[in-house]
C-alpha cells in the first residue's frame, strides 16, 4: 500500500494511517491448512488489480495445491498471486514490502518462530525507513506467547505491529468467509480502515475486545471454553436421552427450541440426518469440522490462562480430563468435536468399569 505517510495516534494510543491515498496493498499469508487455505482464498478473490498476495506453507504441497485450486476458480487474479518457498522470501522475494502478513499456524511456538524469522529478515534485508508491516496472528495460541511476540516485535522494529486477531466460526465459517474476528483494539474507531478491509475480506463480524495486546485471544479462549464444556454436556445429554429410549430425532428437535439450545446441540448437532441441508460433520461420519484435538488444545489454553489470571474454572479440569481421555483415540481426536456423543456411547458400552453402577460414581476417566 502506498501511503502518503499520513499517520496519527488515536485517543487510545493505537496508530492509524489514512488510507485516502491507498493505491495498492501487498498481503502475505502463512499457513494454508484447514482454515488458512479458505481465508487466503477470500483475500485472493478480492484482490484489486494492483494488489499482490504472497503465500507460504511449510508443506510445499499445501502451497502448490492452494495456487492450483484458487487460480482454477478465479484465473483473472492469477498474476497477483505469488507462492513463496521460505519465510525469508516474504522480505527478500517480493516486489515491494508487504503491509500485512497473516499467520494461521497451529501453536504459539510456530507463531514465535515465524515472526522471529520475519523480523530478523526485515532487519537484515530491508530498508526499514520505507517499510511498515503489520503482523496479524489469527491462530489460537496461548496469551503469554502472543504477548511475548508482541513485545519482541515492538522492541526490534518499533513502528511494526503484531496484533492478535483470532477467529471463530470454524472451517465452515472460513470457507464461507463469515468468520468472526476478535482483536485487541478498544473500539471500531481504533481499527485502521485498511486493516478492517482486510478482515472483512475473510469475515463478517469484527469484535474489538480491549486495548491491551492479548484481549482478542482472551475473548477467543473464553468462548472456546464455553464451546468445549457445552459440547461435552450435549454429548452427555443426548446419551442420557438415548438411555431413556427416547426418539433422538424428536429429542434433538425439542432441544433446538428449548433451554438446552446451544451451538453444540443445534448448529453442530451430533445426531445424524436431522439437518441434511446444513452439511453437518455428523452426516459424514463426524469428519472435518473443528476437530476434538483442537477443542482440547483450546480448553487446555483456557484453563492454563485462567490459572495465570488467578481464576479457577469450575468445569475446566473435569472437562479437560474427558477431552484428554477422548484424544487418546486417534479416530476421535481427528474428527469433529460432535463425535464426543458417539465416544461417550462407546465408553458406556466398552468400559463397564466406567461407572460403578451401585454408587453411580465415576471410577475411571
Ligand atoms: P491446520 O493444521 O490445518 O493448518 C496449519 C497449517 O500451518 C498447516 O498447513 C501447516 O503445514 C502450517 N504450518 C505449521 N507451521 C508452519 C510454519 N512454521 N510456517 C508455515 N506454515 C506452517 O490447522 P487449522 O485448523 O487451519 O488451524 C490453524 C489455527 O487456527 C490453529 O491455531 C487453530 O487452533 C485455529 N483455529 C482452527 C479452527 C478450526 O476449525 N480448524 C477454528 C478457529 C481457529
Amino acid at each position: 500500500m502506498l501511503f502518503s505517510n499520513i499517520r496519527g495516534i488515536s485517543k487510545t494510543g493505537c496508530k492509524y494511517f489514512s488510507t485516502s491515498s491507498v493505491s495498492n496493498t501487498n498481503y502475505g499469508f502463512i499457513g494454508l491448512g484447514q482454515m488458512g487455505q479458505h481465508m487466503a482464498r477470500h483475500i485472493y478473490n478480492k484482490l484489486q488489480p494492483d494488489d499482490k498476495l504472497y503465500v507460504y506453507d511449510t508443506v510445499a504441497e499445501s502451497t502448490s495445491n492452494f495456487v492450483d485450486e484458487v487460480t482454477k476458480i478465479t484465473p483473472a487474479n492469477k498474476d497477483l498471486l505469488v507462492p513463496l518457498h521460505s519465510i525469508g522470501e516474504f522480505v527478500t522475494n517480493v516486489d515491494s514490502q508487504l503491509e500485512y502478513i497473516v499467520t494461521m499456524v497451529p501453536e504459539g511456538k510456530h507463531v514465535k518462530s515465524v515472526i522471529e524469522e520475519l523480523v530478523s529478515n526485515y532487519k537484515n534485508h530491508s530498508d526499514l525507513t520505507s517499510t511498515n508491516t503489520t503482523f496479524l496472528d489469527s491462530s489460537t495460541i496461548d496469551i503469554p506467547t502472543s504477548v511475548e511476540v508482541h513485545k519482541y516485535v515492538k522492541e526490534q522494529i518499533n513502528h511494526f505491529d503484531f496484533i492478535d486477531t483470532p477467529v471463530s466460526g470454524g472451517v465452515a465459517g472460513a470457507r464461507k468467509g463469515t468468520l468472526s474476528f476478535m482483536l485487541s483494539r478498544q473500539s471500531h474507531d481504533d481499527i485502521d480502515s485498511s486493516l478492517l478491509s482486510l478482515l472483512q475480506k475473510m469475515g463478517t463480524n469484527i469484535f474489538p475486545c480491549g486495548l491491551d495486546h492479548g484481549t482478542g485471544l482472551a475473548a477467543k479462549l473464553s468462548n472456546n471454553y464455553l464451546l468445549a464444556v457445552t459440547n461435552l454436556a450435549v454429548a452427555d445429554s443426548f446419551q442420557l436421552a438415548k438411555s431413556f429410549n427416547l426418539n433422538l430425532a424428536n429429542y434433538a428437535k425439542l432441544v433446538s427450541v428449548s433451554t438446552g439450545k446451544s451451538w453444540a446441540s443445534v448448529d453442530n448437532c451430533p445426531i445424524p440426518s436431522l439437518y441434511p441441508q446444513n452439511n453437518l460433520p455428523c452426516d459424514i461420519g463426524y469428519k472435518g469440522g473443528f476437530v476434538t484435538k483442537l477443542t482440547k488444545k483450546d480448553l487446555v489454553l483456557a484453563t492454563e490462562s485462567a490459572k495465570l489470571n488467578d481464576r479457577y474454572l469450575f468445569l475446566g479440569d473435569i472437562s479437560r480430563k474427558w477431552y484428554e481421555s477422548a484424544c487418546e483415540r486417534e479416530d476421535i481426536a481427528n474428527r469433529d468435536l460432535s463425535v464426543l456423543y458417539e465416544w461417550l456411547g462407546d465408553l458406556e458400552q466398552q468400559n463397564k468399569s466406567l461407572v460403578d453402577k451401585k454408587t453411580h460414581k465415576n471410577v475411571k476417566v
